[in-house]
């Protein structure tokens, strides 16, 4: 199986589902043992192309975009804002915001309805802020990435896969100089 362009190694690990590291400029491809590697390579062949895809895609764009000032203050009374809104629109309570810098998301919501917000969102640009406070409110609507999760996205933002995409621009773009470039994928 080849991917031209990219470059990436292979690692088996005790893991139920395949998945995509990025570390120091390098691309991991994490597969669960198995006894015939080749079986899960060729099973997964096509999703393994998509994300490496997308991956090279986003590394590439980055380069064009810019990381966002402002204020801790700003940044916070923006994030009210749409929670405020979003949860108004969607007909659903979110019980608390909470701060803090994440490792491998750009935010998350818990059972007990708390959103957590990593607070490099603080440089992504406002579409972006706002996107991604939808797509987490919107799991309290729905918990999976279900075709009904994406319909209810969908019908706010079409371009979805955009924003999705200049996400992982801006996390590889703010991670530059760090050796923590892991983002969960979809
Ligand atoms: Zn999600």
């Amino acid at each position: 199986m080849e991917f031209p362009d990219v470059g990436y190694k292979l690692s088996y690990r005790n893991v139920k589902y395949p998945r995509l590291e990025f570390r120091t400029g390098e691309l991991l491809l994490v597969l669960p043992f198995s006894h015939d590697p080749n079986a899960v390579l060729e099973k997964h062949r096509d999703w393994i192309r998509q994300k490496i895809e997308f991956m090279a895609e986003s590394l590439k764009d980055s380069s064009e975009k810019e990381i966002v000032d402002r204020t801790h203050e700003e940044f916070r009374s923006l994030v009210h804002f749409y929670v405020q809104e979003v949860s108004g629109e969607l007909g659903v309570k979110v019980n608390k915001v909470f701060f803090r810098k994440m490792k491998t998301k750009w935010a998350s919501c818990s059972p007990k309805r708390n959103l957590t917000i990593n607070s490099l969102m603080r440089y992504l640009p406002e579409h972006l802020l706002e996107y991604v406070i939808f797509h987490e409110i919107t799991h309290l609507v729905e918990k999976r990435h279900s075709d009904k999760f994406w319909k209810i996205i969908s019908g706010e933002f079409s371009n979805y896969n955009e924003f999705e995409t200049d996400l992982f621009a801006y996390w590889f773009l703010i991670h530059k100089d760090s050796t923590v470039r892991k983002l969960n994928l979809h």
